[in-house]
Formats: structure tokens, sequence, C-alpha cells
């Protein structure tokens, strides 16, 4: 029999059993056509069916009007650091920024870059990334160009339970670590991108969401193929786009939608963090790393006591032989995250849970 072995990285990350079951299925052969998607042209007939519907599947599942574009790009969440001023920036006038961990902050080094001013609204670095706090008392200034926030902190585990309000201040989201794992209002935002690589699919391919008209701001001097109206006004295939990675979020998102949608996905991402936070907070041998009130329900991020690094080492080594990888923490924080993103099973919590509690028995 087939080993089992949970997934925790976050990102590349887990997949659906089902969708790379349905993957492998239709890798040599797509749908009775002969020869696989990776092979076909990105301008026939059943590309151009993945692609839309792919689309109508993220609208639906986000809840997203007609008001909004939706683009599939390349480059990674990286180039949306860039791509966004380049295109949204206007001369004389600053971009706010909230720098709630490593993300943010390499978005607002690349505005700067460009030349933009930065207005910091919330600096984080203070705190070492461990908090978000209370967005209510951030003050953004409406001459600001637009306000640049990371919805939820991969590397540091901590999210925004409450968006803060711009105002008239086009809100700008990187939601690469926690996209349709919860409702959210996209009207709130002018402009969500997201890498695929650990709630939709696999990398290679970024989603943005960006609200019509907006793209009419780009300055003349931005190349062709790093303007959004480019691939706004050729439907993501002005050039090839990567059809693989597409083809997959089509079937990820095919399975969020049997799932119930992300009210449904929601639900289980609750339970799922509160099982794996409880078994921390109870254990009396782990210790959370950041605010309880700001705690990401995607990334959960911990130590043994106060960062012991042998008992870590051990517990990622004695982790994986138990059939559960990628629990260590990012290499700039260190001690253990566990990336448990939508197609996480609740089997794999309990497993973790179960070797959390043996593995502090055996060493606390
Ligand atoms: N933003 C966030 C929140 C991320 O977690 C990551 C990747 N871990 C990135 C941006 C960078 O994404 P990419 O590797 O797709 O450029």
């Amino acid at each position: 029999q087939e080993k089992t072995v949970y997934n925790f990285n976050a990102g590349p990350a887990t997949l659906p059993k089902a969708v790379m079951l349905k993957a492998q299925e239709e890798f040599v052969n797509y749908r009775g056509c002969g020869y696989g998607i990776v092979e076909e042209s990105h301008r026939a007939a059943p590309f151009e069916e993945i692609i839309q519907a792919a689309e109508a599947n993220i609208r639906k599942l986000m809840g997203i009007s007609a008001d909004y574009d939706v683009l599939f790009l390349q480059g990674g969440a990286s180039l949306q650091f860039a791509m966004v001023p380049m295109n949204l920036m206007v001369p004389g006038k600053k971009i706010a920024f909230c720098d709630t961990g490593e993300w943010a902050h390499k978005a607002m080094k690349e505005a700067k870059i460009l030349g933009a001013g930065i207005n910091l609204v919330y600096d984080g670095a203070k705190e070492k990334y461990s908090c978000i706090g209370d967005v209510s008392s951030w003050q953004f200034d409406q001459n600001d160009a637009y306000a640049h926030i990371c919805s939820n902190n991969t590397i540091y585990g901590t999210a925004y339970n409450q968006y803060p309000d711009t105002g008239a201040l086009p809100l700008i989201a990187d939601m690469s670590s926690d996209i349709m794992s919860k409702v959210v209002d996209v009207n709130r935002f002018a402009l969500i991108f997201a890498g695929a690589q650990k709630n939709m699919g696999p990398s290679g391919v970024t989603l943005v969401i960006m609200r019509k008209g907006l793209a009419e701001r780009c300055p003349e001097t931005v190349p062709t193929m790093l303007r959004f109206s480019t691939h706004i006004k050729a439907q993501s295939l002005y050039n090839t786009p990567s059809t693989f990675s597409i083809y997959m979020v089509r079937l990820v998102t095919d399975w969020m939608l049997e799932q119930g949608g992300v009210p449904a996905i929601q639900k289980l991402n609750e339970t799922k963090a509160a099982k794996l936070y409880a078994a921390i907070d109870e254990s009396g041998f782990f210790r959370g790393t950041c605010a309880k009130a700001d705690r990401s329900k995607m990334n959960v991020c911990f130590r043994i006591g106060e960062g012991n690094e042998e008992l870590e080492k051990k517990f990622v080594s004695e982790s994986k032989a138990a059939g559960m990888i990628g629990l260590k923490g990012h290499r700039a924080v260190g001690g253990l995250r566990a990336s448990i993103y939508n197609a996480m099973p609740m089997a794999g919590i309990d497993a973790l849970v179960a070797f959390m509690k043996a593995f502090a028995a055996k060493n606390g």
C-alpha cells in the first residue's frame, strides 16, 4: 500500500489528491484528444476552454464582479512587487506601505527602486513582525497613489483578521498565501495578486484581479509585457502563458467548488488551525511565535521552548521519518512552521498533533 506523506511546505505546497490523480490520468491523453495538454497550443480550443473555465471558477469562488479583470501572468508574486508600482505609481505621489513582514518589505523595496516615495503606515519590524495590531488606528494619506498590504505573512505566521480602511485610496493586496482560504469582499480592493503555488496550483502562474480602469494610469515608458493593459486586452494570451499551471488551477478550482466553495473551505480551515494552535498552547512545550489575535490560519509558526534549535532539528527529522514533511521554519526566522493550506486534509492535522504530543512527552 502507498505510504501517505503529509506535506506542510509553504509553497509549492500540497495539492488535493483528487486533483493530482486527475492530472495524472489526463497527462498523456487529455480528454481523448490523443496528446497531453502541455503539448497543446495556447491558441487552440481545448486550452481556450481551460483558461475560460479557470477564470469562471475563480470569479464564482471569490464573487468577483464584472467591474474586475482577472489575469493569469508569469514572474511570480515577486514580479508584481515591481509591476504594480510601475503601472500604478503617480508622479509626485507617495505609496502607502504596511510593512507586516518580509514580503511586504520586499514589495516596498521594489517601489523604492522605481523612485517612489514611501509612506510607511505600519512598521512591523519593530515588533519583529510578530503582530499586526489594531489596523483601525492606522493613518492613510488620501493624497497617496495607493496602499499596499500583504494579507497573510507566510514567513512570520500572521494575518489580517480585518483589513484597514483606506478610504478612497486604492488598496492593493498580496494574497499569495491566503487567497481563497476565506471569504473576502473583493470590492474593497483595487488589485489583488497571488502566486498560485499555495492555494491554487503549481508555481508558474500569478493571479491578478484588478478593478477595471485602473490599468489606464500606466505611464508610457513601461514596456509592453509589463503593462497590465496588454494582458487585459489579450485576455492573458498576449504571449504564451504557463499553460500547464493554468490547467492545474482549473482543476484545483473545480475541486474547491465541489467542496462547497470558499465558505465551506473557510470553516474547515478554521477548525484545522484551531486544532493545531490548541496543541501548541496546551503543550507547555511548544510556543506560538505570534500575537494570538493575529495568528495566520495558513502558516502556523511555533518554537520549542524559547527556541531550542537542537530539539527543533530533531523534530524536523523525526516528523519527516513519520511521514510529515516541510515543517522547518523559514530560514529568516528559524523554528517550526506548518503550512496548512486548503488542500491539507484534517487527517494531516490529526497526524501532526499526535506526533507533537508524542514528541513533547518524550522530550519535555
Ligand atoms: N508574497 C507572499 C505572501 C509569499 O508568501 C511569497 C512566496 N512565498 C511571495 C510573495 C513571492 O512569491 P513568488 O515566489 O511567486 O514570487
